[in-house]
């Protein structure tokens, strides 16, 4: 099998060495494609091309109304391949064709937001006291570094490319080592969209090599990243070396927090869907299900009554709820926190692998709910990235807000109640960056996204999210012609 290549300068272009990262169908672990595995002297190659495109070449001089049409230009081909980048999506990734359709039709919705609000940027007129004007400009800021996880390949993506050409900036991304193909497959088309040459540059490879060449390099200007903790702060660490701007967007151990009073079958539906969704691959995961005492017995019963009939099996059939894990690596990962729960807290569901047929050939395994977890449990508190519940009794709002709040994460949290005024106190007690009442896990490009705590810094996302690509730059113009005479 041939190997892909990489993109830099406006082309699809050989690494510097001939070695390559191999990339399977985590359905089958079949070998699909192999990519190069670029090395620190490939990601210079595509921060230079995105400096030049920077510094010298059009897109410098492109107005906000060419780099909207860009954008919508950009949305149009996404929907217009959407058949096409879904189901590689799926076949790379995993999760069922029915999720992959949403996600793409999202990205294109992104290309459009950004597209939109390029003409929107605007900066400031200051009053000032004196025969001055005083201007605050609003610039982009540069070459933007972008790494990204396997979980949403090609939405991750979007989220970091189109608020930073929404800004005028240029970007060197790093998708993840598991699920290069979908942003391979969008960049045959960046010409087409209109997109000049060293604009956007993808470099396939290894986090520890090619995504720290891009994080050191000195003529990077920012660092979005979204991923884990551990390497949210290497990669913090390593961008102080050159003290460029940071975003980072990590992980949770969210809680989802179900009152007694709550509408019970939606809200069970809810607990699922919260920590089962893309099989638990979500940053934003409610793995916490919370649930109040008088209901506690009956909505665990009804959740593992409800869990077993998720189907599990190959992302690509239709009937499919819950797809593979990405990696071996991943599925040993989830093993190892099944085990650990199993000495932790009790089993209702779940707690190993499925089999039979296709699922003796992927990365299954079985949506697990663990209950009468301890909140001090390593269940509890390290995030799995994976179909593992954990539910736990409370007693009172003050113990919700309580338990909720006792991590060093603040990505996410839902409350579930019909009670308005306990579900806007909760709502405000919650230290979270994303809040839902009586829901989990919708979220829209026009809303900001980004955790509290150890779950990030900055914001993804609707206005916000292009504040990341900024820089502000002070104007002052003297209107006055007499003599300055200080001296
Ligand atoms: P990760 O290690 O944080 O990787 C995220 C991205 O960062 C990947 O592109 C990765 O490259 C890259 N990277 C790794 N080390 C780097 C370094 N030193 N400098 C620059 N870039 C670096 O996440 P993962 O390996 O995919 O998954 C591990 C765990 O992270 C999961 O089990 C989960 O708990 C968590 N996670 C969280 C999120 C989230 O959205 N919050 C997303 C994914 C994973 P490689 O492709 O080589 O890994
Ligand atoms: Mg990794």
């Amino acid at each position: 099998m041939k190997s892909q290549l990489l993109y830099i300068n406006g082309e699809f272009a050989e690494a510097s060495s001939a070695a390559v990262l191999d990339v399977i169908d985590p359905a089958t672990t079949e070998v699909i494609a192999r990519v190069p595995d670029g090395t620190a002297a490939d990601a210079g190659r595509a921060v230079k091309a995105a400096r030049a495109a920077f510094d010298h070449g059009s897109w410098k001089d492109a107005t906000a109304q060419d780099r909207g049409r860009v954008l919508f230009k950009l949305a149009q081909i996404v929907r217009d391949r959407a058949t096409e980048l879904a189901e590689l999506e799926t076949r790379n990734s995993g999760k069922p064709i029915v999720e992959a359709e949403f996600d793409i039709a999202d990205v294109a919705t992104c290309f459009e937001y950004y597209g939109g609000l390029a003409t929107k940027i605007q900066g400031d007129v200051l009053p000032v006291p004196d025969n001055a004007m005083s201007l605050a400009l609003r610039e982009p800021i540069g070459v933007a570094g972008q790494i990204i996880p396997w979980n949403y390949p090609l939405l991750m993506a979007a989220w970091k490319l189109a608020p930073a050409l929404c800004a005028g900036c240029t970007a060197v991304l790093k998708p993840a080592e598991q699920t290069p193909l979908t942003i391979l497959a969008l960049a045959s088309s960046f010409a087409d969209a209109g997109l000049p040459p060293g604009v956007v540059n993808i470099i396939t490879g290894r986090g520890e090599t090619a995504g720290a060449a891009i994080v050191e390099h000195s003529d990077v200007d920012k660092i979005a990243f979204t991923g884990s903790v551990e390497v949210g702060k290497i990669i913090m660490r390593a961008a102080a070396a050159t003290l460029k701007k940071i975003s980072l967007e990590l992980g949770g151990k969210s809680p989802n927090i179900f009152f007694a009073d709550a509408d019970f079958e939606t809200a069970v539906e809810g607990a699922l869907f919260g920590v089962f969704f893309n099989q638990g691959e979500i940053c934003s995961a409610g793995s916490r299900i919370l649930v109040q005492r008088p209901i506690y017995r009956k909505f665990l019963d009804a959740m593992v009554e409800k869990a077993r009939t998720i189907k599990l099996g190959p992302g690509i059939d239709r009937d499919t709820k819950m797809g593979p894990l990405i990696s071996r690596e991943q599925l040993d990962r989830v093993q190892t926190y099944q085990a650990i729960g199993k000495t932790e807290a009790k089993v209702a569901l779940g707690g190993g692998r499925p089999s039979g047929g296709a699922l003796d050939r992927g990365y299954f395994i079985e949506p697990t709910i663990f209950y009468d977890v301890d909140n001090s449990a390593r269940i509890a508190r390290e995030e799995i990235f994976g179909p593992v519940a954990c539910v736990m009794p409370f007693d009172d709002e003050a113990d919700a807000i309580r338990i909720a709040n006792d991590t060093y994460y603040g990505l996410a949290a839902a409350v579930w109640t019909r009670d308005i005024f306990r579900a806007m106190r909760t709502v405000k007690n919650l230290r979270a960056g994303i809040v839902w009442v009586n829901h989990m896990q919708p979220t829209y490009v026009e809303a900001p996204w980004g955790g509290y705590k150890q779950s990030g810094i900055g914001r993804e996302l609707g206005k916000w999210g292009v504040e990341e690509y900024l820089n502000v730059k002070q104007v002052y113009i003297n209107l006055s012609e007499e003599p300055i005479n200080w001296y």
